[in-house]
């Protein structure tokens, strides 16, 4: 047997959604509905498609390494200067490079027990000690024991603003109280996955937060549509970017991945509108669950929570009409089930069958 580093041992592979052909395997079905990854199923841009099939010719190429156009279109929209931006393979590869760049062994990382999965991940795989703080209320980030639990051995906090899987977000303003009374040299990650989703409310981050280590993390994954393409980014210093910069693989925002992103960004419109319909439809599902005696709790996203005591069985009859929603038993949440939200006539298929199992199940 291969003798691996010492930090392998306990830690599991990342386990995503269930993906379609799977259930389709499993069940024997023709036919699902994959609730179960937070995607966007409305898809990009139609001119980011046409992008990519235009750069589908120039693939025998490499991209350009440090993604030039990207990072000057990018700092043009948040008003930065293109050295703060740093690009990453998704945003889970932006996570990971801060956290290596910033954190050892003999180093600690702060995160909220039921913060994204990734953070544990990366820190466990990094060699450095992960702590997570327990929710206040079993859901929201507990702000002041975050704080509480920074000590001289801290690297880093991470934050999902909002997060997953609770759904849950801070106003900036607690943020930044939050900021001000965190050291100087501790390397902060805002994680804005959501952010399109919730900017209306919690307004430009990017200008009303400031801490010399404030990281913010975005995506083209969600309300983009782009997550098979993978591409993610950070705001930050410019000298907390030029140090990730060193860890930084050679191309890792591949040529399509490039030429999507720069088309996505010049179809604003086109990701407003998706955004409110994907609102729209959050909020029908939240209020036929909170009807049914099954929410979760409010989420801020492009998801929601359910909670039954027989979880395991609603995930199983879901699977069994084709319908994928998401377990939360790996965040230590077993009653708790999310589905992501997906196009009008698949939220009411999903509200149709869960109404049926309900009634058989009471
Ligand atoms: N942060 C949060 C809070 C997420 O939910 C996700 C996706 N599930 C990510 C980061 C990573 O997304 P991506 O790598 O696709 O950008």
């Amino acid at each position: 047997m291969a003798r691996t580093v010492p930090q392998t041992a306990g830690l599991y592979p990342y386990v995503p959604g269930k993906p379609v052909e799977t259930l389709l395997r499993e069940k024997g079905l023709n036919r699902a509905i994959k609730l179960a990854s937070n995607e966007n199923p409305y898809g990009p841009s139609p001119r980011a498609v046409a992008a990519m099939q235009t750069a589908a010719s120039e693939v025998h190429r490499y991209p350009d390494g440090d993604a030039n156009g990207l990072k000057e279109k990018l700092a043009d929209f948040h008003r930065v200067s293109r050295d703060q931006i740093l690009l990453g393979n998704g945003s889970n590869e932006v996570l990971e490079l801060m956290i290596r760049t910033f954190a050892g062994s003999d180093d600690e990382v702060v995160y909220a027990r039921r913060g994204f999965i990734v953070y544990a991940l990366a820190t466990q795989a990094a060699g450095a000690t992960g702590i997570a703080v327990p929710e206040s209320d079993g859901l929201s980030h507990d702000l002041d024991a975050m704080l509480a639990a920074v000590n001289e051995k801290t690297k880093l906090v991470c934050i999902a603003n909002p997060n997953n899987p609770t759904g849950t977000l801070h106003s900036n303003a607690a943020l930044q109280s939050f900021l001000d009374q965190l050291p100087r040299n501790v390397v902060v990650i805002i994680d804005e996955a959501y952010y399109e989703f919730v900017a209306d409310a919690l307004g430009d981050s990017v200008h009303e937060l400031n801490h010399p280590g404030l990281v913010i993390s975005r995506t083209f994954s969600k309300a983009y549509g782009l997550a098979g393409v993978r591409i993610g980014y950070a705001i930050a210093n410019a000298e907390i970017v030029a140090l990730v910069n060193r860890f930084r693989e050679p191309f890792n925002l591949n040529l399509l991945a490039q030429s999507a992103a720069l088309a996505a960004l010049d179809d604003r419109a086109w990701v407003m509108a998706r955004v409110s319909e994907t609102n729209a439809e959050r909020e029908r599902l939240e209020s036929a669950l909170e009807k049914m005696g099954l929410s979760g709790g409010r989420c801020f996203g492009n998801f929601v929570l359910l909670r039954h005591s027989k979880s395991g069985e609603i995930l199983h009859r879901l699977e069994d009409h084709g319908i994928i929603p998401r377990p939360l038993a790996p965040y230590g949440m077993a009653e708790f089930l999310r589905i992501s939200v997906g196009l009008p006539e698949e939220n009411a298929e999903f509200l149709t069958q869960l109404e049926t199992i309900m009634t058989s199940l009471s």
